[in-house]
């Protein structure tokens, strides 16, 4: 099978209210390929008055949205997966295209992870239960879960149609509309999504619009129109936008940035089988999605006793990652999202090297042949140094992995916590206590033990510390997007 970019149209619009419209002030911008650096389309520069446009059919849609009955949105959300599971490969490609990415991530990862996510608050809704409890004879207390009204989802380019699934599904799911507005650097899958979903939804109740974070995405975050602000990016945008939010009294929940440590104790040399084998590749998954992941395993802690034939290891995996055209099969890694993320994870490559960080590997860009040449390509970078460094402290959010050693349990916590984020993390022994222990004693929302990346619909992911609050995945995450109602009845005839 072959895979190659999409043929795309020359333009698209903003949707809003069930149709494809042009910006009000008929102003576009380019949105380009980091594969080979060609234009895809031209996409709604959109401003205040567009957002608004989409507010107001959120609003007007939310009512009847918000009544349809448990099986009738399970039930849309099913025929969404199946859609996008029909389309698996086509909705693939977009998304290499737009973002870089190896095809075998989308088609494997992207792709099936955003179907099930779908199918998984399908299914939720309908196992809930509701909760009734008698408070004395005469009196009932009834809790009622009910949406929100219209949410405002702003999110990044790293995982653009996965991110796009992870506030869909359950916002729906729990019977809110939408104002989505998708990262400017990856406007097409949500576009290409609108256009075939769009119809199995009511008007109004999802929509879309494009553009740039203080044009399009402030007057979405402070629009006294919506009721609750779900966002995804860096946490310096985070702080942004819960001040706008804040001023309408809006809940936000915020996933944000990490700086998470991999860190593996010396049993697992205790013997050279798969085991070993396994925590080889967890060590090298700093270099999946070209290291732009939030939870990216950017630090990587090894015990010192083992830390010589370990990064041995480690290094020679690492430069048998087979990078290139990201529409081949066996392209591992492919380009970075950006020009502009391209360039800053070269110059946190020069800042390491400046503060005395050793390159064991990698420490440059790619050069590849052809078309190709144009694109935004960065060799898989080892850097050892200490974690005070800034490139042990700042998220880079590229195919660079800063590594340090530990002596004992202690100094692997220590040096683990002592940074400002708190999203994943991971942990590799085959120590029973340490399976346990280390995992409770460090300050993530995820902590993987012996495993990596792995984001199942119906496990909960989210930030400790600067990394965020709120949860996604799972079904806790619908309560996110509702409020309890409580109906307190008295069945007393005579007394107050
Ligand atoms: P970003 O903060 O630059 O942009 C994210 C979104 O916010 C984009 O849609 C952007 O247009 C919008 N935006 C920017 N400025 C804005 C403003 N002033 N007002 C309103 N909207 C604004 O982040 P990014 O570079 O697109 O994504 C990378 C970041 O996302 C990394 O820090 C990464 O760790 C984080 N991330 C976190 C998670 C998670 O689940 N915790 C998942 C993926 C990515």
């Amino acid at each position: 099978m072959s895979y190659s970019k999409p043929k795309f149209q020359e333009k698209y619009g903003n949707y809003i209210n069930g149709a494809f419209i042009a910006p009000v002030d008929g102003e576009y911008f380019d949105n380009h390929s980091p594969v080979d650096n060609s234009l895809i389309a031209k996409f709604p520069r959109s401003k205040d008055a567009d957002v608004k446009n989409a507010i107001a059919a959120a609003n007007a849609a939310k009512e009847e949205w918000g009544n349809t009955s448990v099986a009738e949105r399970s039930a849309i959300l099913q025929k969404i997966a199946d859609i996008l599971e029909e389309h698996l490969e086509y909705f693939a490609q977009i998304e290499t295209s737009d973002n870089g990415k190896a095809i075998r991530e989308t088609l494997n990862a992207d792709l099936p992870l955003a179907v099930d996510h779908f199918r998984y608050f399908a299914s939720v809704i309908r196992a809930e239960e509701g909760s009734a409890s008698e408070l004395n004879k005469n009196t009932l207390s009834l809790i009622i879960q009910e949406p929100l009204g219209v949410v405002a989802q702003i999110i990044p380019w790293n995982f653009p149609l996965l991110m796009m699934a992870w506030k869909v599904a359950p916002a729906l799911a729990a019977g809110n509309c939408i104002v989505l507005k998708p990262a400017e650097q990856t406007p097409v899958s949500a576009t290409i999504f609108a256009e075939k979903v769009g119809h199995l939804l009511p008007k109004g109740v999802f929509n879309v619009i494009h553009g740039f974070g203080p044009e399009a995405g402030k007057p979405l975050a402070s629009s006294p129109n919506v009721d609750k602000v779900a966002f995804t990016g860096e946490t310096t945008t985070g702080q942004l936008i819960m001040q706008y939010a804040s001023k309408n009294l809006h809940p936000v929940t915020m996933e944000l940035g990490g700086k998470s440590p991999n860190v593996f104790f010396n049993s697992i040399m205790d013997h050279d089988d798969e085991f070993l084998d396994k925590c080889i590749e967890g060590a090298v998954l700093f270099a999946l999605n070209q290291g732009e992941v939030c939870t990216c395993p950017s630090r990587l802690l090894i015990q010192e006793d083992i830390y010589e034939a370990f990064i041995e290891k480690v290094i020679a995996r690492t430069e048998a990652i087979k990078m290139g055209d990201p529409f081949s099969p066996d392209t591992m890694m492919g380009a970075q999202a950006s020009n502009d993320q391209y360039e800053k994870i070269l110059s946190y490559i020069n800042i390491g090297k400046e503060e005395g960080a050793e390159v064991l590997t990698g420490g440059e860009a790619a050069k590849l042949d052809g078309d190709l040449g144009n694109g935004f390509y960065i060799k898989p970078t080892i850097l050892k140094g200490h974690n005070k460094m800034r490139v042990f402290q700042e998220e880079i959010f590229g195919p660079v992995v800063s590594v340090c050693t530990f002596k004992d349990e202690a100094e692997a916590l220590e040096i683990a916590n002592d940074t400002l984020y708190g999203l994943g993390a991971g942990v590799w022994t085959r120590d029973a206590h340490q399976l346990y222990q280390i995992p409770r004693a460090i300050k993530a929302g995820r902590v993987w033990v012996n495993c990596y990346h792995d984001y199942p619909a119906h496990a909960p992911f989210g930030g400790y510390k600067k990394s965020g609050f709120g949860r996604e995945n799972h079904l806790m995450m619908l309560n996110h997007y509702r409020q309890a109602k409580n109906m307190l009845i008295s069945y007393d005839k005579n007394k107050l």
